[in-house]
């Protein structure tokens, strides 16, 4: 393969092509973009890649990342009463319901599902310290996705905290806003019907 640039923006542009979302082409546009940009952004890019990498850290209390353990949300005070856990696959969904405007609530990131085929059994997932948590709060959301293995293993936690009184709830599956009726797969639909409510 012909080298453009140089081995040094040839390892960049290799490099960033691992990135979810970005494959070679894209990658080489970032860096050359980057490149043209070098004051405005490719510098700071850099620091703020070194700064990174010096601070961040995972939280031993939720599984959040953040800069500092723990975290920011299990640090703050306004959650510090909440009687909601809300347990996410991954840290992107934590930080999705944060986008969301989830509230005073705190997390539990699982780290994965199970998946059998994948060899990913419970001791993979952070599901003990899931248990050691739960007698804190007085609801816990299984907000995993709808998957099959997402569905697995909301049953398997609902096994496992049977018995310690706390209420486990799970997000409701059904119409997208903004979505149309005719769009959705039947999957999605008749849950919809199944879930719905009063007006
Ligand atoms: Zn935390």
């Amino acid at each position: 393969m012909a080298t453009q640039g140089g081995p040094e923006i040839e390892q960049l542009i290799q490099l960033l092509a691992r990135l979810p979302g970005l494959g070679p082409r894209s990658a080489r546009r970032a860096v050359l973009h980057m490149i043209k940009k070098k004051q405005g952004l490719m510098i700071p890019l850099s620091a703020a890649l070194d700064r990174a990498v010096d601070k961040v850290t995972v939280c031993s209390t939720c599984g959040n990342i953040d800069t500092a353990d723990p975290c920011a949300i299990c640090t703050d005070p306004r959650r510090a009463d909440s009687g909601l856990l809300i347990v996410v696959e991954d840290v992107a969904d934590l930080w999705a319901m944060e986008r969301a405007g989830a509230g005073a609530v705190r997390y539990h990131v699982l780290g994965g599902v199970l998946s059998p085929l994948d060899g990913i059994g419970p001791n993979d997932l952070s599901i003990d310290q899931l248990l050691a948590r739960a007698p804190e709060f007085s609801e816990i959301v299984l907000a995993v996705n709808a998957t099959v293995e997402g569905q697995t293993t909301a049953h398997y936690i609902t096994d496992r905290l049977a018995g310690t009184g706390v209420k486990i709830t799970r997000l409701a599956h059904g119409v997208p806003v903004g979505g149309e009726l005719d769009y959705l797969d039947e999957g999605t639909l008749s849950q919809a019907l199944k879930a719905r409510t009063a007006l």
